[in-house]
Formats: structure tokens, sequence, C-alpha cells
């Protein structure tokens, strides 16, 4: 890389990875000018709490910012309030919807996803809500001061942390999942199933193989019927039914896309200067063997780093090992790697003490951990997942085994 006063690194989107690949530039040393394009007013804020502690009735709904107030000054990094509109990769500029053009001698696509929209009757009806900005998360905290029931459309990790979080309000939950059981796409059946149970002792209605029909309004408030020809009144719906990469700038630029911008394992697109992090880039990923994009912090933040030694001249493939966190209520899952149907499962605890972990074995080897209610098997596991380690299930399941112990002793590792 040439790193004189002509480099000018644009990142398009001021979410978790765009904010991350900019701060990371200036930790390697870049010297060129930076320029981040925020198209929410807001300063950058995490997206995690708004499902969460936002939703909290005995804490302020405050955003998070993602870094503090003197950062941009600090690391000499204009943030510019526009959205971006077009992108000539050829001449390498980029025009904003405030009527700037802007030269580049790298572009960095960081545009997140956008909810997937309920495909419905009714579903932009007043009081039927999405949750992904801040003010998403304003409107919906507005409506649950003064609602007594709610529907809840898709039990994925939104879904179930909005209904734990409505239900901890003491409103009335009802939760339609299509699927047969909750999370059921990132998720092993046994954590899943002990996922259900548990929302249901703590009083929401969790309804699986239930989809919605279509949403009506009357006199009385919203009236969700579900394909099973059943109806649900509520003052407030929410839908997390999934999200869809925001891939039409690049798309319009030329930029080779399939769910998610196309980078390869240094995160760079095939047009010489531009890549693409975070929820939008789908790359090889080396845990799974399979192109994949990813939904979370860890990603957004660990893609932003590589992008930044990649934008530097550095030459590695991306293999970092997958993490995401849920919390639920009371219950936080983690999840270290990226579980397979047919992984073989063997649970480490006790999961009627509400506290174990769930081991993944793919083909005798550690894939994936999911952990409820402990951490610390869930830091061991980020150390041992990915490294190619044999377990023997019935070791495992042994109730002195320690995933703690077994990264701590540092087993050899397979070449
Ligand atoms: C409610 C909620 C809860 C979550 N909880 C968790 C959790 O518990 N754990 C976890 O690991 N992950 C969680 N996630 C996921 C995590 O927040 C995302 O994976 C992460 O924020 C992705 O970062 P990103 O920068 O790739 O995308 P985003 O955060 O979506 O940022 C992209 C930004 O680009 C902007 N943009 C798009 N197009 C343009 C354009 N043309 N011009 C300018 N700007 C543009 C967007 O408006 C947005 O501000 C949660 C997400 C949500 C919504």
């Amino acid at each position: 890389m040439e790193d004189n006063n002509t480099e000018h690194t644009v990142v398009i989107g001021a979410g978790q990875a765009g904010i991350q690949v900019a701060d990371s530039l200036r930790t390697e040393g870049y010297t060129g000018a930076i320029t981040i394009l925020n198209d929410e007013p807001v300063l950058p804020y995490q997206r995690p709490p708004l499902s969460k502690d936002y939703l909290n009735v005995d804490s302020p709904a405050a955003p998070l910012p993602l870094r503090g107030p003197d950062f941009f000054t600090a690391k000499d990094i204009t943030l510019h309030a526009s959205a971006a509109t077009a992108v000539d990769a050829e001449a390498r500029n980029i025009s904003l919807a405030d009527g700037t053009t802007l030269g580049y001698t790298h572009l960095v696509f960081a545009t997140g996803a956008a909810n997937r929209p309920l495909p419905c009757p009714g579903a932009t009806l007043e009081g039927v809500h999405a949750l992904r900005t801040l003010l998403d998360a304003e409107n919906l905290e507005a409506a649950l001061s003064t609602a007594r029931r709610v529907v809840v459309i898709g039990a994925g990790f939104i879904g179930l942390e909005f209904a734990a979080a409505a239900r901890a309000r003491g409103l009335e939950v009802t939760v339609l999942e299509f699927a047969p059981r909750p999370m059921g796409r990132a998720l092993s059946a046994t954590a899943s199933e002990w996922f259900a149970a548990r929302h249901r002792a703590d009083g929401i209605d969790l309804r699986l193989g239930e989809g919605v029909a279509a949403i009506h309004r009357d006199g009385t408030g919203l009236r969700v019927q579900s394909t099973t020809g059943a109806g649900y009144p509520a003052d407030l719906v929410l839908y997390g039914v999934g999200v869809v990469p925001r891939t039409e700038l690049a798309e319009a630029a030329g930029l080779a896309t399939d769910n998610g911008i196309l980078v390869d394992s240094n995160l760079r697109t095939e047009v010489a200067g531009v890549l693409a992090v975070g929820d939008c880039a789908s790359f090889p990923n080396a845990h799974t063997g399979t192109r994949t994009r990813l939904e979370s912090v860890q990603n957004a933040t660990d893609h932003g780093r590589h992008a930044a030694r990649s934008i530097m001249g550095q030459q590695a493939d991306y293999a970092e090992v997958p993490w995401f966190w849920s919390t639920q209520g009371s219950i936080r899952l983690q999840i270290a790697g990226i579980s397979d149907p047919r992984d073989e499962p063997v649970v480490l605890g006790d999961p009627s003490g509400g506290k174990f972990s769930i081991a993944l074995l793919r083909d005798g080897v550690l894939a994936a951990v999911e952990s409820v209610n402990s951490p610390a098997d869930h830091i061991a596991a980020r150390r041992l997942v990915g490294r190619g380690i044999t377990l023997d299930a019935e070791a495992l399941a042994d109730p002195g085994f320690s995933l703690k112990a077994l990264a701590k002793a540092g087993i050899p590792i397979p070449a």
C-alpha cells in the first residue's frame, strides 16, 4: 500500500464493523485520511442492548455509544453524516445524498443488514414493530409503557430477547414461531428445547409450528391471526423474522453478491481497493469450509480489524473463531463455533439447575459449545473450538470433566 497524503479510505456505514475498520486502521499506523459515512441521525451506537437493557423498566433507556465523544477527533477520523447513494468503482469516487462526491483509494462496505419484512397482510399497521435501530427501540419503549398484551412473531434471538424483556415488565406475551423449535437455525435441538421449556415456565405462551397469517386492527386493538386459524389480541406486535444484507449499493456498483457482498479470505471484493465487512459480507469461513454471512458483534469487530490489516497490505486468511451471545431475561446464552444439525451433543453440567453447556462433536471433533449461564465454559470454548481437538463423548459427559481445565492444560493440538 502507498501510504502518503493521497491515501483516503472511505467506510460506508458507521456500525460496529465500520467504526472498527477506522479504529484499527489508526492502530495499524495508517496515516491517510479516513471518512466514515453515517446515514443514521445519531452518533454510532451499540445495537445489542436495544433488545435487552434498553427495554428494562428499571434502567433509563439510553443508547450505548460505540466509542467515546472524543474518539473521532483524537483519531483524526471524519464522521460524515450522509448516506452513500452511488459508487463509481472505476473512477474511484462515491456520491452522497447531501450532494458531495468523495474520491477514495480504499472503500469499505460496512452497510450491515435490514430487517426482513413480514410477508403477511397487516404487516405495516400501526402498532406492528421491528427492531434494528435506535429509533425502532425508542418507538418500542414508548409502546411498551401502555401495552398489556404483546405478540411476538418469530422465536429467534431478537424475538425471544424482546419477549423476555416484555414479560419481565409484567406483560402478557405470546410468541408465534413457524418452526418446530426456537432459535432453530443457530442452536442445537438440546439447547433450543431447554429454552422453550424455560420461557414457558417464565409465563411466555410460546407457540411452535404456528406462523402468522394476517394482522388486523379493529376498535379494540390488533389481532394476530395465526396459520392454525387461532386469533391473538395484542396492543403491540413485534416481529423478528431475520435480516437481509444491505447489498443494493454494492450491486449497483457492479460488485458480485449472493446473500452478501462476496469477499475473499482477506475481505477484499473482486474490485481492486474495495472491501466488505460485518453483516453485509459473505466470506469464506475457515471453520465451516463454506461461504458464510454472520450477524454478530464478534464477526463485525474481527472483520473490521482484519480489513484494516488487509488495507495495510498484510496478507492472512481470516480465521477467527465465531462467537455470539444472547441475553434473554436472566438467561445468558453464549455460543463458540458454529453448530450443524449432524453434530453429536454432549451435555456438561446440570440443565435443571439452569447452568450448563452443550459440547457439539462433529465426527468426534469439538465443533461448537453452547453455554447457558456458564461464562467460564464459554471463555474456555473459545480457546478450544476450531483447533481440531478430538474428544470422547463419554469422557466429556463425566461430571468431573471441565472445559476450563482442558483449555488450561494446553493439550496438544493436531497439526
Ligand atoms: C436488536 C439487536 C440485538 C442484537 N444483539 C446481539 C447480541 O446480543 N450479540 C451479538 O453478537 N450480536 C447482536 N446483534 C447483531 C449485531 O448488532 C450486528 O451483527 C452488528 O451490529 C453488525 O454490525 P455491522 O457494522 O456489520 O452492521 P450495522 O450495525 O447494521 O451497521 C451498518 C450501518 O451502515 C449504515 N448504512 C447502510 N447503508 C448505508 C449507506 N448507503 N450509506 C451510509 N450508511 C449506510 C446503516 O444504517 C448502519 O448504521 C444484535 C442486533 C440487533 C439489531
